[in-house]
């Protein structure tokens, strides 16, 4: 059966991440992805969450709060500052998961941008352990989601084959610009 998209993010991300992992979640929005990862990485690992939004750190806070979970280092600061919360300069990266777009139910009009998503990818990927996966859920129906998503293809496809596996995964036959994954992993 074909798992739907943002099943088939975590599924990606539980079959890579293990426990002790540092990850990232690059928007953490409500805090979905941020309860998932880490349950995934449990006592001993990390989550790194980061939103530039206030609503967004203050709804994944009460989620964080309801499930008690201690291991998560929420961050209102954009994803491209990633390297300055790295607590160990040279720790690698489990694993990370960036759900673009703006926040569901919120201001539209707060989205992630080209640049600042390419220059946190570019850090992640530079730091990702073997085996280690990168989970991108495209959403590119909003104003300026297409430039978004074309600056990623671009910079994913020509990642080299020897490094990396890029993968796109998604339903073409949904109307209204179906969110679609690219998810990299490092060989
Ligand atoms: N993963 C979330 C969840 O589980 O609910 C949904 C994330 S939502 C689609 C996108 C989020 O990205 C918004 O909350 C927005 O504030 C945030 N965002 C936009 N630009 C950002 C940036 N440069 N750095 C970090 N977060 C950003």
């Amino acid at each position: 059966m074909l798992q739907r998209v943002l099943e088939y993010a975590h599924y990606l991300l539980a079959s890579s991440v293990e426990e002790g992992d540092m990850v990232v979640d690059g928007t953490a929005g409500n805090g979905h992805d941020t309860v998932f990862l880490s349950k995934l990485v449990g006592e001993e690992g990390t989550v790194l969450s980061f939103d530039i939004q206030e609503k967004a750190i203050l709804n994944t806070e009460d989620r964080i709060h309801e499930e008690q979970l201690k291991n998560v280092h929420l961050i209102q600061d954009s994803h491209d500052q990633l390297v300055k919360y790295i607590p160990d300069f040279h720790e690698e990266i489990g694993g990370a998961i960036y759900n673009l777009g703006y926040l569901p139910g919120s201001d539209k009009t707060i989205v992630t941008k080209p640049d600042t998503t390419l220059e946190s990818v570019k850090e992640v990927l530079s730091r990702l352990k073997q085996e280690g996966m990168l989970v991108l859920v495209v959403y590119y129906g909003h104003s300026g989601g297409d430039e978004e998503k074309e600056a990623l293809l671009k910079y994913l496809s020509q990642l080299s084959q020897k490094e990396f596996n890029v993968l796109r995964y998604g339903f073409i036959n949904q109307v209204n610009k179906p969110p679609f994954i690219l998810a990299v992993e490092k060989k």
